[in-house]
């Protein structure tokens, strides 16, 4: 939304539909006097929000915004803000209630320099409000993409697979890694049409790739977060394109983290099923969070992933080493398969077949590259 300076955003007394996110320019927030005087309170600029408050509590507008000088404002709609804040815990929902009377009683009693602390508390929200807007848009403009690493047999140096990675091809930015908006994206009830989306890619992916070299039975592994997982329909969904796209789930692992594991009982559940249909389960980062051995023996576990944080320290440091001989140990006798991720060089990847790793991933062989890249490489 552009305005041009002077132009008012919305009104005292007003009900209010929208919050605004500034994106450039600067505006006032003020109060109007009968005797027609105005008292400005605030002066946000770049990155600050503004009008949360009427549709947070469903009261008018307490004071009036003006554009300070040409502005691009991004519009936050009333839905979308309750739709979270209905989602969020009862307690957050009646301490942010508390906090915005006794901020709209402190407002009217000083003149509104409360607002300013608001403000300031407020940018780390925003700029995840932010964030979550570009990343639902990006999804809306197709700007999401699966890129692959391939995955190597350690004793044959043959491509058996890969692991699909998602990459936001954004055409301001670039190429961005998920490290930026995973979180964001798992933590948000995005993470579930996103992850189904990511699904079908990898069927779609998976087709092509075997179809290029039918000789090497190539598996897809699919990352798959906690909150997909617990998502109640993930097991019909996951049949149901299983079924659209004709893939055999064979063909596929599921990755999961050792944190989805501390989920308990219900997630066990869901892995026996997606087992039972014939994806194999994938347990990814192992080694570096919540590891407890009693999980290996009570999920479908088929493949370890033993973190890149072990590898790049397996040939400098001797523990390690010891550590990392004994989750393969660990691993054949409970007839797991390993993957050592993470292999840069030749000597690491040396030492990880030698302790007795089945396959390799990293950048020696292959960094992620977009699914045409892979087919050419095939
Ligand atoms: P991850 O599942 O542990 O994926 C491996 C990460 O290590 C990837 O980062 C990969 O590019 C990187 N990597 C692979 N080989 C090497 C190497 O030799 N050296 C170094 N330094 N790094 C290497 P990426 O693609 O940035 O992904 C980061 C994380 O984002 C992933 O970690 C995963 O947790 C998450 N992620 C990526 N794609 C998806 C997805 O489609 N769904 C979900 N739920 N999570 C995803
Ligand atoms: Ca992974
Ligand atoms: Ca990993």
């Amino acid at each position: 939304m552009d305005l041009k300076q002077g132009e008012i955003i919305f009104k005292q007394f007003e009900t209010g539909d929208h919050a605004y996110l500034i994106e450039s320019g600067r505006v006032e927030i003020f109060h109007r006097h009968k005797n027609g005087q105005e008292t400005c309170f605030a002066v946000l600029a770049e990155g600050e929000i503004f009008g949360e408050m009427a549709l947070i509590d469903s009261n008018v507008r307490s004071a009036t915004s003006r554009a300070l000088t040409d502005c691009k404002l991004m519009l936050i709609n009333k839905e979308q803000l309750l739709d979270k804040l209905e989602s969020s815990d009862a307690t957050v929902q009646m301490i942010m209630k508390m906090l915005l009377n006794r901020l709209r009683q402190q407002n009217q009693a000083n003149g509104g320099s409360t607002f300013d602390n608001l403000n300031s508390n407020s940018v780390i929200a925003i700029d995840r409000l932010k964030l979550e807007k570009q990343i639902s848009d990006a999804h809306q403009n197709n700007e999401f993409k699966m890129f692959h690493q391939t995955i190597i047999d350690l004793n044959t140096g043959i491509i058996c697979g890969s692991e699909a990675l998602i990459r936001w091809d954004s055409p301001k930015k670039g190429l961005i890694s998920p490290n930026i908006f995973i979180d964001i994206l798992e933590k948000s009830s995005m993470i579930i049409p996103i992850g189904y989306w990511i699904i079908e890619e990898c069927f779609k992916h998976s087709k092509l790739l075997r179809a290029k070299a039918p000789a090497l039975n190539f598996s897809v592994s699919i990352n798959i977060s906690a909150r997909q997982l617990l998502n109640i329909t993930f097991v019909e969904t996951l049949k149901t394109l299983v079924i659209k796209h004709g893939v055999n789930p064979n063909n596929f692992k599921l990755e999961i983290t050792e944190r989805v594991l501390i989920e308990g009982s219900s997630v066990v559940d869901v892995l026996n099923s997606c087992h039972k249909l014939g994806f194999e389960i994938s347990l990814d980062d192992f080694g570096t969070g919540f590891s407890s051995l009693q999980y290996l023996s009570q999920m479908p576990i088929d493949y370890l992933k033993i973190d890149r944080s072990f590898v790049m320290n397996v040939l400098k440091n001797d523990k390690t080493k010891a550590i990392v001989s004994a989750i393969i140990f660990l691993s054949k006798k409970l007839n797991l398969k390993v993957i050592a991720e993470g292999i840069e060089t030749q000597s690491e990847s040396q030492i990880m077949k030698e302790l007795g790793s089945h396959f390799g991933q990293g950048y020696l062989y292959s960094k992620p590259v977009e699914l045409n890249k892979l087919l050419e490489i095939l």
